[in-house]
């Protein structure tokens, strides 16, 4: 059974309303088998800080293959698609750390990485900064006015230099040109005592939320300070480059650098969702898994008045949620996947190779839910070299990112085999969260009655 229509237009609502509270899926967090990486943890971090460094609007994978030759391909997965501007960052951000190397200690090229990475994310914030800018500088009018704002002198003062340093940025956002090096040179610098600032903030967060709730109450407005986003955008984003700065120093990529790097871009890949809109559909779809799950209410007809509201609000999101971009490390997985059942190439040249990946998919941002639920089923379904594949640990509350859509493997019955399991993990979280949110008690050994279940109903 096809697990996309229970994902898609089913489990997003549910999440909405799980009484955990918001979107958090599911109920409780899946139980991943424990595997050991075959890269290093140093490996892992690097990879995986060096995707959030790259990052612009879009999550980002990557995959790194080291031929017998000088080469070193990383393979470079974006969910939109922006990958042209990403290998030209990713170039140069390289290089730069390779002559940081060569040059350990040295400010001027530890500040040309800070240069190169937030001229990147610039172009990031520069498409949501302007929006928020004004909202921002209404709250601190507000804030500055304040007579009976908590906290002392020197914590107030700590917040003015945040929005001194901020105000500079946004100049230098708003103007045309921001490549100029001496200019990017001086935001480094102010970024780097922002870091500071903020730093002093975050240990007084009481007085931080007391000044948002005042400022709620005035104005009805948000709670949230207006340019949270920006303000944590652009701090992790220089905790990222200090760290990358810090693991890529080691000695175990000391060969990665010898390397020639290449960078091969994997274009994205939209599939058309196409559900159909009558009701009947969704009951039987919803009747299949109660029956599945032996929920043993499910002829009970309150249920099924409960679950009227979820049917109604499914079909509506069937009727506009048309495609979905497959997400950028499964992305990478059935790239990789197919290029083994490819016959090997003539020639190794340029991003070409016959040589497997790396056993690691470094991302930008932790899987979400039905990405993790995925790389499960893949490792559980494939005996071979790739069945160790993993992407960074998932967290303990998974998003769910919808619209998502199923890559194919290459092989008609692994892709069948992997849908399987798939499905029934999804529609076990689905059955939980019914069970939950309506008070019925699942059997006690669902996940053993689910999957005998299945197999005597095919
Ligand atoms: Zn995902």
């Amino acid at each position: 059974m096809d697990p996309l229509p229970l994902l898609n237009l089913f489990t997003k609502r549910a999440s909405q309303q799980a009484k955990l509270g918001g979107n958090v899926w599911p109920l409780n967090a899946p139980t991943h088998s424990p595997h050991t990486l075959d890269v290093t943890d140093h490996f892992a971090a690097a990879f995986d800080t060096l995707a959030a460094v790259c990052e612009t609007s879009h999550r980002i994978a990557m995959t790194v293959t080291l031929p017998p030759d000088e080469r070193m391909i990383i393979a470079l997965a974006e969910n939109r698609c922006e990958v042209e501007n990403t290998v030209e960052f990713l170039q140069s951000l390289w290089s730069a750390l390779k002559c940081l190397r060569g040059n350990s200690g040295s400010v001027e090229k530890r500040n040309d990485i800070f240069v190169i990475a937030y001229r990147h994310g610039f172009h990031r914030l520069k498409q949501h900064v302007s929006s928020m800018w004004m909202d921002a500088m209404h709250f601190y009018g507000f804030w500055e006015t304040s007579t009976t704002k908590s906290g002392d002198e020197s914590i107030h003062g700590e917040l003015r230099a945040a929005f001194r340093i901020l105000s500079r940025v946004f100049d230098s956002l708003t103007r045309t040109d921001t490549s100029n090096p001496v200019q990017m040179v001086d935001l480094v610098t102010q970024i780097h005592s922002l870091y500071a600032h903020c730093e002093v903030l975050s240990n007084a967060r009481a007085i931080l939320r007391q000044w948002c709730n005042d400022y709620e109450q005035a104005f009805n407005g948000t709670a949230r300070f207006p340019l949270r986003r920006y303000f944590t955008g652009c701090l992790a984003l220089y905790i990222n480059i200090v760290s990358l700065i810090d693991v890529m120093d080691k000695t175990e990529f000391d060969d990665m650098f010898c390397r020639t790097l290449r960078i091969k871009a994997i274009q994205p890949v939209i599939v058309t969702l196409d559900y159909p809109l009558d009701k009947s559909f969704y009951e039987s779809y919803l009747d299949d898994i109660l029956d599945r799950c032996e929920i043993l209410a499910a002829k009970n007809s309150k249920l099924w008045q409960a679950l009227e509201g979820e049917i109604t609000h499914a079909i509506a999101t069937a009727n506009e949620m048309k495609s979905a971009t497959i997400h950028c490390e499964l992305r990478l997985l059935s790239f990789h996947q197919n290029q083994r059942l490819v016959s090997t190439p003539e020639e190794e040249v340029g991003t070409e190779t016959a040589t497997p990946p790396q056993n690691y998919i470094a991302t930008s941002q932790p899987p979400c839910y039905a990405c993790a639920v995925f790389m499960d089923a893949y490792r559980s379904e494939l005996a071979d070299v790739f069945d160790r594949m993993c992407t960074q640990a998932q967290s303990a509350n998974p998003r769910l990112q919808v619209p998502w859509a199923m890559p194919k493997l290459g092989n008609a019955e692994v892709d069948r085999s992997v849908q399987r399991t798939v499905f029934m993990m999804i529609c076990l979280d689905y059955a939980k969260f019914i069970g939950q949110q309506f008070g019925y008690r699942l059997p006690r050994s669902t996940q053993i009655t689910f999957k005998r279940n299945w197999q005597y109903n095919r």
